[in-house]
């Protein structure tokens, strides 16, 4: 068997030694296909692959039809739209992601973002504090989970709502579970967005969700960018001079946000979420040991395309 590692931005070298003890050690061979600049390169290298772990590569129908031998396509990582589900299941490919992997490397850029919005971008003025704000977590998956924890050794009052994840799991961890988005936004001076971007969250995050928000509003965006409607973020701002927007997703409009809104809004260069080491080496491994037991033993647990 012959497991393809293609990675435009490649793991680091401790990740791929990882990922080969593992692949090896299950008798299969490793192949890498590391800073690709060319699809055509990647057409090529996955001819005979038949597990291929990815990043934010994009795997589409073409791809698909040029790996004759493909089973499963492992993305080391929590998001998977860069993925053709549909094609896949279509050529009876598994895709799998690997959640939880880089969840705390998430949170805590979400917790530092904040902090360096209230200390004003370390610009010399006297700012806030967190201790003693609401919090509201927007979707308790992997990463608002580890937002939560974090959040409370701040001395933050966490609340949270997830469409899909039942009250009494969001309270068992000392978190308030409200009813409703509208209900969060309007409870809380911080909003941490953790929503994947789907047909239902796309441009959900918009004017009448945010004008609500307490005095003082912050959003802080580690999730996807598609899931804010840009144009009603940008005439919000311009009616609420009290909102910061900070975000780990560079917008559309990254240069109307910078130029409007300078002292209340800040993006990282690019995303940022899942860049450590110790997250780059856990999802790098998972993908490995997910391969090994789906090709062995025919395990689907985390399979996304059912
Ligand atoms: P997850 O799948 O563990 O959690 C997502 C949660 O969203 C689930 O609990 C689900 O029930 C909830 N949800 C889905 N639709 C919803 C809706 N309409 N309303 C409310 N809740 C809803 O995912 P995760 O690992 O926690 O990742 C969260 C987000 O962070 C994703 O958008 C992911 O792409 C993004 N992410 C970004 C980075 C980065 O580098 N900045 C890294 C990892 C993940």
């Amino acid at each position: 068997m012959k497991v393809l590692v293609a990675t435009e931005k490649p793991f680091a070298k401790v990740a791929v030694d990882g990922i080969r003890k593992e692949i090896e050690a299950a008798g299969f061979e490793l192949a890498l296909l590391e800073k690709y600049t060319d699809k055509a390169q990647l057409l090529d290298a996955v001819k005979d692959a038949n597990a291929i772990i990815i990043r934010s590569d994009i795997i589409d129908a073409e791809v698909l039809d040029a790996a004759k031998e493909l089973k499963i396509v492992v993305r080391a990582g929590a998001g998977y739209d860069n993925v053709d589900l549909a094609a896949a299941t279509a050529h009876n490919v598994c895709v799998m992601n690997t959640p939880g992997q880089n969840s705390n490397a998430v949170a805590e850029l979400a917790l530092g973002m904040m902090v360096y919005a209230v200390r004003n971008f370390y610009n010399g003025t006297s700012g806030t504090e967190l201790m003693g704000k609401k919090l509201g977590i927007h979707a308790y998956g992997n990463v608002g989970r580890n937002v939560a924890r974090v959040a409370k050794g701040f001395g933050m009052e966490v609340y949270a709502y997830d469409a899909f994840c039942p009250k009494e799991v969001i309270e068992k961890d000392g978190v308030k579970a409200l009813d409703s988005a509208e209900e969060l936004y309007k409870t809380c001076q911080v909003v941490s967005l953790h929503i994947p971007a789907t047909a239902e969250t796309k441009n959900s995050i918009n004017y009448a969700l945010l004008k609500d928000m307490p005095k003082g509003a912050m959003l802080v965006n580690t999730a996807r960018k598609e899931v804010i409607n840009e144009a009603e973020l940008i005439k919000l701002m311009e009616d609420r001079a009290d909102f910061k927007y900070i975000t780990d997703i560079m917008p559309a409009a990254n240069a109307e946000f910078a130029e409007k809104f300078a002292g209340r809004y800040f993006s990282t260069p690019k995303k940022m979420g899942a860049q450590t080491a110790e997250a780059n080496i856990n999802a790098g491994i998972a993908a490995a040991q997910q391969i090994v037991g789906f090709l062995k033993d025919g395990c689907e647990k985390f399979r996304v395309n059912k």
